[in-house]
């Protein structure tokens, strides 16, 4: 079996790899397909730019595609910056621009107030496939950037129940808990079934 992660993020490459360690399963990334056109994130929701990903990525190569898109969704600001996380801050901006927005955006918010989460999707996609998988990771948002692991925004998103930001994280721990860990270990029994009824 063989499937194409439909991005070109190294870490979420390394997170996602490392979660069919031991399926058994050939997984390559848009690093193996460099002549392939970028796919837009245009979607308003991420369960629609989760299935663009995987469907064109698909559609180019003929191999079943795997792609996931995540939102983040803050409380005090009414669930932004949601689908539109990767450009809080603007177009072509950094991960520490959209830090240090979200940081502005919640100066003064109190603790109790802080309250985020990841929706992470993962659409499959290939000839006669579609599954679609979903995780969530509850958390908050704290006051100050803490930690150097990860990307995005780990450095200011503590999980609830842990006392330390996602970037404090080894990448093992993070993929446990994470929203994408979630999703993705979902669809490795998905595809563990798959393998297993032999489609
Ligand atoms: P994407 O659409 O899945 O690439 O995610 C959109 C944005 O959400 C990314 O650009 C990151 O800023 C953020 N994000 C996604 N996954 C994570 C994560 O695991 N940790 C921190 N930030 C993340």
């Amino acid at each position: 079996m063989q499937f194409i992660l439909a991005t070109h993020n190294l870490n979420k490459i390394k997170e996602i790899k490392k979660a069919f360690d031991d399926a058994d399963i050939e997984i390559m990334s848009l690093h193996d397909f460099p002549d392939l056109p970028d796919v837009m994130e245009d979607g308003e929701t991420i369960e629609e730019n989760s299935l663009k990903k995987a469907k064109e990525i698909f559609e180019h190569t003929g191999i079943a595609a795997i792609a996931d898109d995540t939102g983040l969704e803050v409380d005090y600001l009414d669930g932004a910056p949601g689908v539109y996380a990767a450009r809080f801050a603007g177009e072509n901006c950094t991960y520490e621009d959209n830090n240090l927005k979200m940081l502005n955006s919640l100066k003064g918010v109190s603790r109790g107030k802080r309250g985020a989460k990841f929706r992470c999707i993962v659409t499959l996609y290939g000839e006669n496939l579609h599954h679609v998988t979903e995780g969530i990771l509850d958390g908050e948002i704290i006051e100050k950037l803490t930690g150097k692991n990860g990307f995005g925004y780990d450095p200011i998103f503590k999980p609830n129940g842990f006392e330390l930001t996602l970037a404090e994280l080894s990448l093992d721990d993070k993929n446990k808990i994470s929203h994408r860990g979630q999703a993705v270990s979902k669809m490795v029994e998905i595809i563990r079934e798959l393998k297993r009824k032999k489609i």
